[in-house]
Order: C-alpha cells, then structure tokens, then sequence
C-alpha cells in the first residue's frame, strides 16, 4: 500500500510516482517480530531482503546488487564507518533505487521509461534497462561531467541533453509524452531501493550514532531514515541521528549560500519535493544540516583519495561535513558515524 504524506490518500501497490494532489507517496511497511528470521540467508546480495520490499521474486531484474563493503577509520577517536556504495554496478548507491523500480516496472510490464538525472541515476537505469530491453529517454543538464554522458550514449539510450539548470531539465523532462516518467525524486519505490543500505549496515556493524549523507533530492537521506526507522519497530533500537550534508549555493534545508559550488554536480537540486519530510526527519532524529563549499570538497576529496576511496566530489560533501562538525566538537569520544560514500570517481574521466 502506498501512503501520501500530504493528504492520506492511500494507492494500491502499484507503480505510481505521486498522489492526485500531487503530495509525494510512500510504501507503507508492516514490521515483522523477527527481524533476523525475515532474511533470505541464502542469499549474499539485495535478495537478502526481499521480505522487506513491496516487489516479488517473480520479477527481479537481471542484474543482482551485491551488499557494499564497509571500511572504519578512527579519526580523532571517533569510529567512521564509510560503506563504499560506488562500487555498485553502475557506480553509485543509485541501483538500490533502480533495482526496486524496474522490479515493479516488469511486473507491471511497462517497457518504455522516461527519467531526469543530474547523472548516476540515469546510468543506472541506463544500464539496467539496457539488460531488460528497456527504450529509455534521459534528460541531463548539459553541465553533465563528460564522463557520464560518454557512457550513457554507449548504454544507447536516448539522451536529451538541456541548456539549463537541473531545475528546468525536470521540467521539460516531467512534460515529454512519451515512456512513464520515473523521477526518482517523487518514485516512492526509489526509496524502498535505498533503504536496504540501513539493513546491511545492521547486519554488517549494528547500530551507528549518527549518519551523514549528500542530500540534493533526497532519495538517499529519506531512504536510510526509513531503513533505519523500521529497524527501530523490528529490533527496538535507536534511530541515528541524521545528517544532511548539502553544497553551497543549492541548500534546501540550511540557509541559501551566495556562493556556488561547481563541483557537487549530484545535488544542485534546490527544490526538492520532498523537502517537507527531509525537515521531519531532521527533526525527529535531533539531525543538522550543513553545506560545504568547493575547498571543503575539495580537502575532503583529497583526503578520501589519499586513503584509497576513488569517489566524485558529490560523495566527498558528506565527509567535508564529518571534518566541519568534528571541528565545531559535535561528536563524543568513541561515537560511531556511518558515512555512505556514494558515486565512483571513475566516471569522471
Ligand atoms: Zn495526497
């Protein structure tokens, strides 16, 4: 069953991106007793937690998303857990959300797609739909890394490359006819995908204080709440609190910077839809907002090479924010902090 936060209205399990009224759905999800039982263990991958997905098995796409690797460091006696989600296939956590969208998609038997992406998550619908035969049209910005567009255009999709904004590019995107328009800003199954990386981290580490994540529309920081939040109704623990890291000149949910950053490509996304639930989420799990600018991604990114972790600028905002709240003391000795380093650097090139 889908849920609209802004009015109630409740939809059938259905792929459908947004109410009549045009309020962002979620999955309703009914908690099991036991966790730990729910958990295919048979499986070493995404299947793990089918239980937990409003998708069948009847219907899984080709490609099998593997669970992501954690590394911890200790910096300045505080655990930093970074869970590598850009070593997913296409390079970003964005095949959690494609992997449960196309599930739905095939079931439903819809073939023709239309999306708007600032970039991973058009590669990665890109490259699953590829695999399932899809005719997919892409609409990016123009200011979209080379890198990125190469590939696209050797997935051999459709590509619609607009002179604007990412804005604007929703937009034109929202009113093209042809293909059912998957936006993964609204797509509430997006989220569903996403937030499987709070299951993994519970198997993986257990549980973490506090979770800071790059946030443009959001599909990630909403998602790992969600996660996280029916872990709470299934184990009785503690939410972490949630961090959203943003790039200045885009902020949603921290004061509007005059400056611009250049480099944090994945979230120039100044309007998120769903805006109203990031403030909840900020609010009930006591989190912080806070925006980085292009040196303190700069620094970060340095930082995260130098230790081995080949990511793109839009992933180093959220340890760029880790370096800025360390300094202003907000974290204890020994607290645990997991970050989610989400998009591969590779792309770039
Ligand atoms: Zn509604």
């Amino acid at each position: 069953m889908l849920r609209c936060q802004k009015c109630g209205r409740e939809y059938p399990n259905k792929f459908r991106l947004r109410c009549e009224c045009g309020g962002v759905l979620d999955v309703l999800f009914s908690p099991f007793e036991n966790f730990y039982e729910e958990i295919q263990e048979n499986y070493m991958d995404i299947r793990r937690y089918l239980n937990f997905l409003p998708i069948s098995e009847e219907f899984l796409p080709g490609i099998v998303l593997p669970v992501t690797p954690i590394v911890h460091h200790r910096i300045r006696g505080i655990d930093v857990f970074f869970k590598l989600e850009y070593l997913m296939p296409s390079g970003s956590f964005k095949d959690r959300g494609t992997f449960v969208t196309l599930a739905k998609l095939m079931e439903e038997g819809i073939k023709d797609v239309t999306l708007d992406s600032s970039g991973n998550a058009a590669l990665s619908l890109s490259l699953f739909g590829r695999c399932e035969g899809m005719n997919i049209h892409i609409f990016i910005p123009s200011y979209t890394s080379e890198g990125k567009k190469k590939l696209l255009r050797k997935l051999g999709v459709m590509l619609h490359e607009i002179e604007g904004d990412r804005m604007l590019t929703h937009r034109i995107a929202e009113e093209f006819q042809e293909g059912t328009y998957v936006s993964h800003w609204y797509n509430p199954f997006f989220i569903e995908g996403t937030k499987t990386v709070a299951y993994e981290v519970m198997e993986q580490i257990g549980e973490v204080d506090y979770v800071i994540a790059p946030v443009g529309s959001g599909s990630l920081f909403v998602g790992l709440f969600k996660g996280f939040r029916e872990l709470r109704d299934m184990l009785h623990i503690r939410i972490p609190r949630m961090i959203a890291a943003q790039a200045k000149g885009y902020e949603s949910l921290c004061k509007r910077s005059k400056e611009k950053s250049r480099l944090a490509e994945g979230i120039f996304i100044p309007e998120p839809p769903r805006l109203e639930q990031m403030k909840e989420i900020l609010n009930v799990t006591h989190g912080v907002c806070h925006s980085s600018g292009d040196s303190e991604i700069k620094n970060a990114l340095d930082w995260l090479f130098s230790h081995g972790f080949l990511v793109e600028p839009t992933s180093a905002v959220a340890f760029s924010t880790f370096i800025s709240l360390l300094n202003e003391e907000i974290f204890q000795s020994g607290e645990r902090v997991l970050i989610p380093l989400t998009g591969s650097g590779l792309k770039l090139l």
